[in-house]
């Protein structure tokens, strides 16, 4: 069904690929048996879903919960395997590299999970926190150069090097989850998977953290792939957005037509209930 779906044509890397191509991807769950001779039960979260995301641009991926929206996360940060289909970020299939490729080539793409009390380890400094990718990766291998890395993570998002010291429950929910940007930007990567980075914050802060990855987007170039259950959410940061409905994209396009004209019934309800927030 997906590849009915209109594609907009945009220039790519220089070799043609897409900086993220994700292809009939299928994830179903065996739930455990109910008796020693039935067959296990499947949830079939994600059910072919395909979509792409050119370099510098950013997709929006909404839908309500349970509609599938951490799976394709987790399958787009290879920290998930498919049932069958495939992530290719500009152009090599995650699921076809070594452990130690997928080290190298996780420098690239990095991720902002929901919950900024949950992801940050409290027993953690921030500067340990935020340098925490680099570990994996041979530059900047030293305890000092780490320090120097985060300190400038924390400045691009607007934190301080004196909060280098302290631990996560010093700051408020907008500021852990600078904390957690920062911790994505540390690689410089070109895409940041963000599911629902600011569903856990107050209204008046979610915008000023939308600002801020608007304005990482457009200094550094870096793509997001944004989930949230909020349209308005989406439409702040992304050029298009699909709408993921039971594991599938029932809708594409860009959030100001989707907004303009809907075409499917789940679409509509999710604007309304958009349009029904104060
Ligand atoms: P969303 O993020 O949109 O709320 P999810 O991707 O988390 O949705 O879940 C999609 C569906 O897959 C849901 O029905 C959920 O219960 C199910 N699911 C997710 N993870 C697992 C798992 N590890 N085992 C079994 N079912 C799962
Ligand atoms: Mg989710």
């Amino acid at each position: 069904m997906n590849s009915t779906l209109p594609t907009t044509a945009r220039s790519g890397s220089a070799d043609g690929a897409a900086l993220l191509q994700v292809t009939d991807l299928v994830r179903h769950y065996a739930l455990p048996r109910e008796t020693l001779f039935a067959p296990p039960p499947l949830v079939k979260a994600l059910n072919g879903v395909s979509f792409s995301v050119q370099a510098g641009r950013s997709l929006g991926i909404v839908g309500e919960s349970g509609s599938g929206k951490s799976t394709i996360a987790r399958l787009v940060m290879a920290l998930d395997a498919p049932t069958s289909g495939s992530v290719r970020l500009e152009g090599r299939d995650l699921n076809a590299l070594s452990k130690a490729e997928l080290r190298t080539a996780r420098r690239d793409f990095q991720m902002v999970f929901q919950d900024p009390y949950g992801s940050l380890d409290p027993r953690q400094t921030v500067a340990r926190i935020v340098a925490e990718p680099l570990d994996a990766l041979a530059e900047a291998s030293s305890r000092k150069e780490q320090r120097e890395r985060a300190a400038e993570s924390l400045a691009a998002v607007g934190l301080r090097s004196t909060d280098l010291d302290k631990y996560p429950h010093e700051f408020s929910g907008g500021q852990r989850q600078r904390i957690a940007i920062a911790r994505a930007l540390i690689t410089r990567p070109k895409l940041i998977v963000a599911d629902e980075p600011v569903s856990a914050l107050d209204v008046s802060v979610q915008a000023q953290v939308l600002n801020l990855m608007q304005d990482l987007q457009q200094q550094f170039g870096i793509s997001y792939l944004l989930i949230s259950h909020d349209l308005a959410v989406v439409n702040h940061l992304c050029d298009d957005v699909a709408v993921v409905f039971k594991g599938q994209i029932v809708e594409q396009g860009r959030p100001g037509d989707l907004f303009r004209e809907a075409q499917h019934p789940y679409t509509r309800t999710l604007l309304s209930a958009v349009l029904q927030t104060p």
